[in-house]
């Protein structure tokens, strides 16, 4: 079992930075809280190390992995050719949750970006974070600190329970601020391009260099046969509970409709039904988690994976989540984490409300897949 140390978010007591660092240093893992989940790190200069978090996380090889910075200059050590968008998106939102895709540096390993010629790269906005890459001394790679394809961590229990037996230590600073993962944005091509949205917003990232593409994975849909996947991480599926994952989306009212009847028809045989709701709305399902307020959704973000977690250990078979629409700051994000959990199981609210009307057992054997 990994040792846990308890560390305060702002001022961390310098002996347990430096003893995480040095794991870290001896080719070690450690997770770590950031301002978005909690990470996994690994030494990302050392290839075993790395190929360690890998294993260890039953990650597909050729998903490279974010490299960790405190300082500009690391930036430096670990990119090339870095054009005048890169620099005013750092100088900007760093140190935040936006990880930039560049061109790597030969000092970079091929097993922390998976033999890509690029890298990406961020400066946490984490003081535990911070202080344990500069006590390394090295930059530090780390995806989220979670079993690959799981509900990435808020929590350091969220670590415990998926890799406490696997890894070396873990720097316990509480809840994660933002709650999803960091906005990926690739700056290799002629147009910027969203992999990933996260915890900096298009609108934020438009402001400061000009109109960006966002890629059709970012919106959370499934890739078709011939797109190539520009991050190697749109193949998977991700963030998903084990419970099966249905996202209902449409006008709101008729979302609530939708998902109230499909929880009632669920559990009327005999499914244990959980229901994620927003507003507060009353749902009748054997488990509800709340988002919170529709009108915040930075809190909507932060109870996220934590509510998907929580249903898992209430043991349901289904949950039926209300779909995110508003795509405005970190809606966006919060929209392709619910479609990317349901591993593609979005249904229309009016499809799903005519089909409860007319064929419910139709409608059955559509989201059991039976
Ligand atoms: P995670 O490790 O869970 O935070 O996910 C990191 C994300 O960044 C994954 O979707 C990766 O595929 C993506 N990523 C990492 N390195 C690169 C790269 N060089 N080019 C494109 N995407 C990358
Ligand atoms: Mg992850």
């Amino acid at each position: 079992m990994a040792r846990v140390y308890r560390v305060d978010k702002e001022a961390p007591d310098p002996a347990a930075i430096s003893r995480a660092a040095e794991v870290i240093r001896m080719g070690g893992l450690v997770a770590f809280p950031t301002e978005t989940v909690y990470g996994l790190g690994a030494d990302a200069l050392n290839p075993s190390a790395v190929e360690r978090v890998f294993r260890v996380k039953g990650r597909p090889p050729d998903n490279p992995l974010i490299i960790h910075i405190a300082s500009f200059e690391d930036l430096y050590s670990v990119a090339e050719e870095l054009d005048w968008r890169a620099e005013k998106l750092a100088k900007r939102f760093w140190p935040g949750p936006l990880t930039l895709v560049v061109k790597r540096s030969a000092r970079v390993p091929d097993a922390t970006v998976a033999g890509l010629d690029t890298a990406a790269v961020r400066m946490p906005r984490h003081n535990v974070a911070l202080r344990l890459i500069e006590a390394a001394g090295r930059p530090i790679a780390a995806p989220s600190a979670n079993k690959s394809g799981k509900p990435s961590p808020t929590l350091a229990t969220h670590v415990i329970q998926d890799l406490g037996d696997e890894i070396d230590l873990i720097l316990d600073a509480g809840p994660t601020d933002i709650g999803v993962e960091s906005t990926v944005i690739d700056l290799t091509s002629e147009k910027p391009a969203i992999l990933r949205p996260g915890g900096v917003s298009r609108e934020e990232i438009e402001a400061a260099i000009g109109e960006v593409e966002v890629h059709p994975s970012a919106l959370g849909l499934l890739l078709h046969g011939g797109e190539a996947p520009r991050s190697p991480g749109m193949k998977y599926r991700h963030y998903a509970p084990t419970a099966r994952l249905i996202v209902v989306e449409g006008e709101l009212e008729v979302v609530r409709s939708a998902v109230a009847g499909l929880a009632d028809l669920l559990m009327s045989r005999g499914i244990r039904v959980g229901v994620l709701s927003s507003d507060g709305y009353r749902y009748r399902a054997n488990v509800v988690r709340d988002l919170g307020s529709r009108s915040n959704p930075l809190e909507a973000a932060r109870q996220l994976f934590k509510s998907l977690r929580e249903m898992d250990d209430e043991g349901v078979d289904v949950i039926v989540a209300e779909g995110w629409q508003e795509e405005k700051g970190i809606g966006l994000a919060l929209k392709n984490r619910l479609r990317k959990a349901s591993g593609g199981a979005v249904l229309s609210a009016e499809w799903l409300l005519r089909g409860l009307k007319t064929s419910p057992s139709g409608v059955y054997m559509e989201v059991m897949g039976t």
